[in-house]
């Protein structure tokens, strides 16, 4: 695509940042070689969540064993690992919003036939509270969405799920009291509801958008929430995911 005189005096002013080593890229969206140090997710991965799985003979993850999901189907592109990590956590927290044109880019070009045939109603960020979208200006799994959903032709609605309670960081809670803690972190946004009460009716198969896919438990949280405002299919697609073990 031609780039516009606005855009290129952008990336004069904000040169364009590589999501592996975080140096400037001139060409495309990544360094060539940087990229070669993803691990992409292949198969055999959980019939469920898509983590990636090492015995070929098992059909779900261990999380996916132990805790029921209601969500359809899973789906990443790369492996959560000490090559990633880093790359999402300055996507989240240190303002590097262009990670999203790679990040999407490679969700669409892995996923996006796939997607298209499943012709989802909306695409739905997982939120993050209000106070702390303001004070980071941007919430990362927003702008994957919002890319996703361009890329697709299907409605976004960062707006239809809401998160509660700003929560203290759910990495020092134990596995129950942590799935309790986010099944009371999100809410439907009544107030949202409200003013869109025809379109919400009507949507049946929603694309649910996140980073990162660990234990499940936010995605678990985030379907539960949709399901129980009429929704009848949730998949959950995001960019990295964890090793699954059987
Ligand atoms: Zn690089
Ligand atoms: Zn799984």
């Amino acid at each position: 695509m031609m780039k516009t005189v606005g855009n290129q005096i952008l990336d004069l002013i904000y040169p364009r940042r590589c999501p592996v080593c975080d140096r400037i890229v001139t060409d495309g969206l990544i360094h060539t070689q940087c990229e070669r140090m993803l691990t992409p997710v292949r198969e055999p991965a959980c019939m469920r969540c898509g983590k990636p799985l090492t015995d070929e003979e098992v059909e779900f993850c261990g999380d996916c064993i132990a805790h029921p999901r209601s969500f359809q189907k899973g789906y990443a592109v790369f492996l959560y690992n000490d090559v990633t990590r880093p790359s999402l956590m300055a996507y989240k927290y240190a303002n590097r919003r262009e990670y999203t044109a790679f990040y999407t880019s490679r969700m669409i070009k892995q996923y996006g036939l796939l997607w298209k045939r499943e012709q989802f109603d909306g695409i739905v960020p997982v939120p993050i509270h209000w106070k702390r979208r303001r004070k980071r200006g941007y919430n990362q799994a927003e702008l994957l969405a919002g890319e996703i959903a361009k890329a697709l032709r299907v409605p976004l609605y960062p707006k239809l799920i809401r998160r509660a309670v700003n929560t203290k960081p759910l990495k020092q809670l134990g596995g129950a009291e942590r799935q309790k803690q986010l099944r009371m972190a999100f809410q439907p946004d009544y107030r949202f509801m409200a003013g869109h009460r025809q379109e919400c009716r009507a949507l049946r198969k929603v694309l649910l958008v996140d980073d990162i896919y660990t234990t499940g438990a936010t995605a678990q949280a985030c379907t539960d929430v949709l399901l129980s405002m009429g929704v009848s299919a949730v998949h959950v697609a995001c960019v990295c995911i964890g090793q699954g073990n059987a």
